[in-house]
């Protein structure tokens, strides 16, 4: 189907994929397709002009049958109700694809966090919570960070979630710092967890990252550790970008100076050496994997015919449309879906959970080898059951996802 409408996307995807489940789930599989609960809350902030000022925020929690609502917050003036319910529906897929015990949530508040001061940033935070704290907990639902949001955020919604309960309960928010039960690790999880994919993907037909040319789209949070962290593995990083632009060099570009630049909040236009390009232009680019680490419909009907990536690994949430996927299938384009590819970031958060409830905090590499053994358990699964049905990847993974959380709601009496 064509469509940019996040939500209807991921309402194509799981049609797609229930083909194979018909019959087994029937009762429960329509409500699979709306959220359980869709709230919107305004946000009264005193901005620091005196102006009273409102913001729009929303919190969608899509699917609770295997465990509380899980799933960040994301702050950005584009943010709408459907995309923060099409995000919750793809946290319940991800979650369940990989077999951790919690559900689907999403939220988000329409705001360009560059406009606000630290003070207007940290009351429209703490409002949030106000309007939403009946609605989280450990046991309830439990947000992270995501675009746009992190560690400070975090910290001051558990703080003011607390000061509403009257107690200190940490395991409320993940993506917390380390100073107040953050978990080791978990800052670049989602980019070391894709990279734990990605290499187990490479070998399972004897390959690896060793001279790869890579395309990571957006050097920051995700894609910058993503970008680090690749450096390692002998790949070459022959494109990236950020909000002002896209820089290429088909012999590699300097990671060391982009990640300082980008570290010292400067912008890509500045990297002296190689080619400035555009954005699109970079997607477009000959290169072996394709990183899209930013927004969604990235790829679309529009741009997917000029795709020249042998592999696409899915760091974002939706860059893909259903229709481009389509196409990309047909061009033998293999496509590491973001439910499987960005799913580090959720599964230590769950991790940090854990710790938070158990009041006991896990060494670094004990986070790094239970991240691996559930990315890789995770990537054999969906591999197994893309090839049984011989579908792509993203119907496999859809497929082993809805299985786990239909079957929850069935013996739930859902
Ligand atoms: N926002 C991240 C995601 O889209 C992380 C969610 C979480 O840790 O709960 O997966």
């Amino acid at each position: 189907m064509s469509t940019n409408n996040p939500f209807l996307s991921a309402r194509s995807q799981m049609q797609t994929a229930y083909v194979f489940l018909t019959g087994r789930y029937d009762a429960q599989f329509p409500k699979m397709m709306n959220p359980e609960r869709v709230i919107e809350v305004n946000i009264p902030v005193k901005m620091d002009s005196g102006e009273i000022k409102n913001f729009v925020g929303y919190r969608s929690q899509h699917n609770g049958a295997r465990g509380p609502y899980k799933g960040g917050i994301r702050y950005h003036q584009d943010v709408t109700v459907d995309e923060v319910k099409a995000l919750s529906t793809w946290m319940s897929i991800k979650c369940a694809t990989l077999d951790l015990p919690l559900g689907g949530g999403k939220g988000g508040i329409i705001v360009n966090p560059k406009e606000l001061s630290e003070r207007e940033l940290e009351q429209l935070s703490r409002g949030w919570v106000q309007r939403l704290y009946k609605y989280l907990g450990p046991l309830d639902d439990v947000p992270a960070p995501d675009v746009n949001t992190n560690g400070q955020i975090m910290s001051w919604m558990v703080d003011e979630y607390s000061r509403l309960l009257g107690h200190w309960t940490p395991g409320t928010f993940t993506g917390k710092p380390l100073s107040i039960g953050g978990s080791l690790g978990r800052d670049t999880a989602t980019a070391q967890g894709g990279l734990y994919v990605l290499e187990a993907y490479l070998k399972s037909s004897n390959e690896s990252l060793k001279g790869k040319k890579v395309v990571i789209q957006w050097a920051w949070n995700a894609g910058l550790n993503m970008i680090e962290l690749i450096a390692k593995t002998g790949a070459i990083l022959i494109g990236t970008s950020d909000s002002h632009g896209a820089i290429y060099d088909e012999a590699g570009l300097d990671i060391a100076h982009i990640v300082e630049l980008k570290k010292n909040k400067q912008a890509l236009t500045e990297y002296t050496w190689g080619t400035q390009i555009t954005n699109p232009e970079l997607l477009e680019l000959e290169c072996d994997i394709l990183i899209p680490a930013a927004l969604e419909n990235q790829i679309t009907s529009e741009n997917v015919k000029n795709i020249k990536a042998k592999l696409i690994l899915e760091l974002a949430n939706g860059p893909i449309t259903p229709d481009a996927d389509v196409v990309l299938f047909s061009k033998w384009i293999a496509v590491i879906p973001d439910i499987l590819a960005n799913a580090g970031g959720v599964t230590v958060s769950y991790f940090e959970q854990v710790q938070n409830n158990a009041n006991y905090y896990w060494s670094r590499e004990e986070v790094q080898q239970k991240l691996k053994l559930k990315m890789e358990t995770a990537l054999a699964g969906v591999l197994k059951s893309a090839t049984e049905h011989k579908v792509m990847l993203r119907t496999g993974a859809y497929v082993v996802a809805m299985e786990r959380i239909l079957e929850a709601m069935k013996m739930r009496g859902e």
